[in-house]
């Protein structure tokens, strides 16, 4: 067993999969954080972006200019265009004045980038477990990921402080589904179909289960590439739907909305993302949804009618009966189930996101998660845990409960990745260093801290850069006590304050000094401090600053926001402790003594 990645000199991160997520993230690191150590495992033999639905022809949803990197750094040299020009296409693709290239094109994009890469990448490596170890002060500091050569066999085990899992979603299949070649996942596409099925003449019987993208690219190449066969198309709703691509609806994929959906409670996101739905899932675009009916209109024009629509209706069983298979079909409105007899099943079925239970088995116990048992994600990624979990486990795009439906995306990939690049440097470096762990809430009670934190008005915010000295900046603060787990402070900064980008996405540590005492506590000249270390990130939308300006209600700097000169600071409290000689006695009583005669 060989050991790469020793627990005395831990990788800064190890990346698990090497798809778009972790390919923007080491895009990132170079430009954000290049001193840190970092790592990718990828199972795959090379970079791989759903190779099992890359149909020849098919489109991207979105514009090239949401490649990895050219929302957050158009000057990169990993842009979309500067592939185009390292190709020596760039005006021919200019000339074709074409905004979604096709997904072929863009996975060649993504294996230009990614090659760039390769010596940070180890392919061929299969992770099969994630163990957090223990420090000698009891903590439990590093991560060992334990990985197999998919090509010798040989396990090879590395350390990190910080892992990021990009590892994907999973097959959504009906439990009572056996896959084989001829039933199969539209992920596995691709690779079998055209290997199955070589007779394109033959009049095969397909079905189709699913309302989405992949089940009308898929529906369309049978009925095209198949002449004679005929396709049951099986869906959960009435009929195929076209996606929503209003630009209005579109917003929801900024970045300042994503933070806005995460900064809503649970129930107001779950009836958004509710209300949001037909922009990406279970729709189909609208262009495509035209070619499909005119080629069916084409067959009807020649007498036959070859897609047929179930609808209402799902897939609840389906395997190999005889030469065939066999479908079960329950509707949605109940009654008897019905079955289907087909030469091929293709479950378009989509994806389910989870933390495998057995490669994180041992790291499960200290994560925290939510109500359905899903991993609570701060907005900087990383997965909350107990205070004993110290090493940091990032997700990409395992948080759409909490950050909105861009999470499983392309669209926010370079902003993500520059959130968790920030915050691991953060963590891992200098701010570290500077700001050294403390129990939250410690010392005196919250809401005595809270209350000493209104009085003050302005605390000196300490933020640092990667692997540079913490800077300092003083600033009007308040605490909004009815957001967040331990509230949120939040402040108003200058649009041309230098502090700016360093505070975006980033730890802080915000220390309050009260002049004067209150009743009751220390007296002025006793030293007094409270510190708060906390998550911060910017408020750049207008209206939301407003918003919160006025629910705040600290009327002197409502102007100032509305004057447009102003970006919002907001810093989620994640610990608070005080510094301050207490009596020894508790409060309450020493009050009641003071009264004595
Ligand atoms: P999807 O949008 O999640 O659609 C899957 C649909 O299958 C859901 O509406 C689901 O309904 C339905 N379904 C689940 N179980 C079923 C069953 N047993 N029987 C019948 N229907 C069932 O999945 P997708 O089409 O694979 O798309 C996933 C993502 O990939 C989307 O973002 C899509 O835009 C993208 N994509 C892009 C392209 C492209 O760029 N050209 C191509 C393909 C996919 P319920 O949720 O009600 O269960």
């Amino acid at each position: 067993m060989r050991n790469l990645g020793t627990p005395d000199e831990p990788y800064d991160l190890i990346g698990l999969g090497f798809g778009p997520s972790n390919v923007a993230l080491a895009i990132a690191v170079q430009e954000i954080a290049p001193d840190r150590r970092c790592l990718f495992l990828e199972r795959s033999p090379d970079m791989r972006w759903h190779e099992g639905m890359l149909i020849d022809g098919t489109r991207m949803q979105i514009s090239f200019l949401k490649d990895l990197v050219s929302l957050r750094n158009l000057t990169s040299p990993f842009t979309f265009l500067q592939y185009e020009k390292a190709k020596g296409r760039l005006e021919k693709f200019v000339n074709l004045a074409e905004f979604r290239p096709t997904r072929l094109e863009f996975q060649d994009y993504l294996r230009w980038v990614a090659a760039q890469f390769a010596d940070l990448v180890r392919y061929h490596s299969a992770v099969r477990a994630v163990t957090p170890v223990r420090d000698d002060d009891g903590a439990l500091s590093l991560f060992r990921v334990t990985a197999t050569d998919t090509t010798t066999g040989e396990v090879v085990e590395y350390h990190a402080r910080n892992l990021v899992h990009a590892l994907g979603g999973v097959p959504r299949v009906p439990e009572a589904v056996t896959l084989g070649p001829t039933v199969l996942h539209s992920s596995a596409f691709l690779p079998t179909v055209p290997r199955t099925f070589t007779d394109h003449d033959r009049e095969w019987e397909f079905a189709v289960a699913g309302d989405g993208q992949s089940a009308g690219e898929i529906a369309h190449y049978f009925l095209d590439r198949y002449r004679n066969s005929r396709v049951h198309l099986i869906l959960p709703g009435y009929s195929l739907r076209a996606t929503d691509n209003n630009p209005f609806a579109n917003e929801q994929y900024f970045e300042a909305n994503a933070d806005d959906f995460s900064s809503r409670r649970e129930e107001n996101r779950r009836a958004w993302a509710a209300s949001l739905r037909n922009t990406n899932y279970g729709v189909v675009e609208e262009g495509f949804l035209d070619d499909l009916y005119r080629l069916t209109y084409a067959d009807e024009v020649r007498g036959r009618t070859r897609l047929q629509v179930h609808g209402d209706s799902k897939v609840t069983r389906a395997g190999a009966d005889g030469a065939g298979i066999r479908i079960g079909v329950e509707s949605r409105f109940g009654g008897e189930s019905q079955v289907l007899r087909a030469d091929g099943l293709v479950l378009a079925t989509g994806y389910r996101r989870r933390l495998d239970p057995t490669m994180y088995h041992d790291v499960l116990p200290y994560l925290e998660t939510d109500g359905d048992g899903r991993p609570v994600v701060s907005r900087d990624h990383r997965v909350r845990a107990t205070e004993e979990l110290t090493c940091g486990l990032y997700v990409q795009g395992f948080a759409e409960a909490t950050h909105g439906l861009g999470d499983t995306l392309l669209s926010l990939l370079p902003f993500r990745s520059k959130q968790i690049i920030t915050a691991i440097a953060k963590d891992g470096g200098s701010l570290a260093r500077a700001f050294p762990p403390a129990r939250p809430d410690a010392g005196p009670d919250a809401a005595t801290l809270g209350a000493l934190i209104d009085r003050c008005g302005s605390g000196t915010l300490v933020s640092a850069c990667p692997g540079e000295f913490p800077v300092a900046t003083r600033l009007p603060l308040v605490l909004d006590r009815h957001r967040g787990r331990n509230g949120v402070l939040f402040g108003v900064l200058d649009r041309t304050d230098p502090q700016l980008p360093l505070l975006d996405g980033g730890k802080v540590l915000a220390v309050f000094q009260p002049d004067a005492a209150p009743p009751g506590e220390p007296q002025a000249g006793d030293p007094m401090s409270i510190d708060v270390r906390g998550c911060a990130r910017l408020v750049t939308d207008r209206d939301r600053l407003v918003a919160h300006l006025a629910r705040v209600g600290p009327p002197d700097r409502g102007p100032a926001a509305r004057a447009g000169g102003s970006v919002g600071i907001e810093i989620e409290i994640e610990g608070l402790s005080g510094r301050f000689p207490l009596s020894p006695e508790p409060r309450a009583a020493r009050a009641e003594s003071e009264r004595q005669p």
